[in-house]
């Protein structure tokens, strides 16, 4: 029911885990984290509460960019299994959802006759093996998520990160998700209320926006790659 997205110069894991503190508010059952570090994507998830989250971390959770989720399960019970990020099989792509993919049974099915194991009940875990499967094809990470996106059906704020990529990509339908730019790095998320202590210039996202950040610049395009002009906005701290 939560996403949070980092990408700077400094320690992602620390702010992701107080970004989901922030996010609580909204309510969830399982919570996790995925951080890339250049020798492979560690994830750490689990259900229950944050602070459970935190109390399971090591020292394998370090990196400057880095995903996390606070679950609020529709498809498949809260367990660990089930908690976000979800991988593919190698474990080198890492995805956060939140809302629903209406079409994973079938898109489930055709990735299974290609050899793909899962190994949870949700609706999520499709996304990060259909991006593996374009991945497979010889195309780049970048084409890869946006064939993958066009793909789905249903609902979904999305946050990827890819193994030896400095990058977060992103995109949504029917989802919410906002862009903090604060100095030394930007955040994304489902709420401003996740980074408002790290910066209050905003770019709210509109439905069908596909988002690559990396640690100096980002870019905000449509499925197909034209850019699209979204304004920034200054949040309110005294509502
Ligand atoms: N449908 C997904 C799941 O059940 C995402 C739920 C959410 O938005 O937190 O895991």
């Amino acid at each position: 029911c939560g996403i949070i997205a980092r990408v700077g110069h400094d320690e992602a894991t620390e702010t992701l885990l107080s970004a989901l503190e922030n996010l609580e508010y909204r309510g969830y059952d399982s919570a996790g984290i995925a951080v890339q570090n250049g020798s492979g994507v560690k994830v750490q998830k689990c259900s229950g509460a944050v602070s459970e989250l935190k109390s399971r971390l090591d020292d394998r959770l370090h990196g400057t960019v880095g995903i996390g989720h606070t679950r609020w399960s529709t498809h498949g019970p809260p367990t660990d299994e089930n908690a976000h990020p979800h991988t593919d099989t190698v474990g080198d792509v890492a995805v956060v959802h939140n809302g629903v993919i209406d079409n994973h049974d079938e898109l489930r099915a055709e990735l299974r006759e290609k050899g793909h194991v899962f190994d949870s009940d949700t609706d999520t875990e499709v996304i990060p093996h259909l991006i593996n499967e374009h991945i497979e094809r010889g195309i780049d990470a970048e084409r890869a998520i946006r064939c993958a996106v066009d793909e789905l059906e249903g609902s979904y704020a999305i946050a990827a990160i890819v193994d030896g990529e400095e990058r977060v990509y992103a995109a949504r339908k029917g989802s919410p998700l906002v862009l903090g730019l604060a100095d030394g790095g930007w955040f994304l998320a489902s709420d401003v209320p996740a980074f408002l202590e790290h910066t209050d210039e905003v770019i709210y996202l509109e439905d069908g926006d596909f988002v690559v950040l990396e640690p100096e610049t980002y870019a905000i395009t449509d499925l197909e790659g034209r850019p699209v002009e979204r304004s920034t906005d200054t949040v309110d701290w005294d509502p």
